[in-house]
């Protein structure tokens, strides 16, 4: 498989390697009541690997026989300095710039594995399971909440606002960095606002991040 390699919006690439993903479940307190899961009192971390990741843009091919593969739409920060027991500040100047990622999960296993107690990996860390959009350098954006869409087949899916995250985007940052180190490239996702569902071919995604970007996907 081709080897996934962050871009610019302005398709120029970003000259750092993607090491991981680190992904944080149920920072909205609507998506985690959709799917009846209780709001965690920390933050819930899962780490999908770089074999996951791949170009939004590229159609995306749902496997066969797994069951559901459920759209979770998520902002993604791009690390661009490491980050060990960072402070706040040092979480906030690492943060090189923003994108959208679809954090892909075969919902009918994850509920499989979440009932045995069992890791979710296999539901969550599949090639593929990252799609990402360009980057836009943090410079685009001010001081105020970000916000994001999914529209599928022209109808708007989920809306997301950094401002209702439960853990926010800096302390998110610190707290991480104090259980795994993060380094220039990796990537964190934010979690997903409500309005998550299944997949299905010949499905329109567009994903929007406020003005500054938009990308659109097909499902096939
Ligand atoms: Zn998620």
């Amino acid at each position: 498989m081709d080897r996934y390699q962050h871009h610019w919006k302005d398709g120029t690439p970003v000259h750092l390697p993607l090491g991981k993903i680190v992904c944080v479940g149920r920072n909205y307190a609507d998506h985690a009541k959709e799917l009846n899961n209780p709001v965690p009192a920390e933050p819930l971390l899962f780490i999908k690997p770089a074999t996951s990741a791949v170009h939004v843009t590229r159609p995306l091919a749902l496997s066969a026989n797994q069951g559901q593969v459920h759209f979770e739409t998520e902002l993604a920060v791009l690390i661009g300095k490491p980050l060990t027991n960072a402070s706040e500040s040092d979480a906030q100047s690492a943060i090189l710039g923003y994108g959208l990622a679809l954090d892909l999960t075969l919902r009918d296993l994850q509920s499989q594995l979440k009932e045995k107690g069992h890791p979710w990996e296999r539901a969550k860390a599949f090639d593929g399971a990252c799609p990402l959009s360009p980057f836009v350098a943090v410079e685009y954006f001010g001081n105020d909440c970000i916000t994001f869409n999914l529209d599928i087949d022209e109808q708007r899916q989920q809306s997301g606002d950094t401002g209702d995250m439960i853990f926010p985007i800096v302390p998110l940052l610190a707290h991480i960095s104090r259980h795994f180190t993060l380094l220039p490239g990796d990537v964190v996702l934010t979690g997903t606002p409500s309005g998550v569902g299944p997949l299905r071919s010949g499905q329109t995604l567009s994903l929007q991040l406020e003005d500054q970007l938009s990308v659109s996907t097909k499902v096939v």
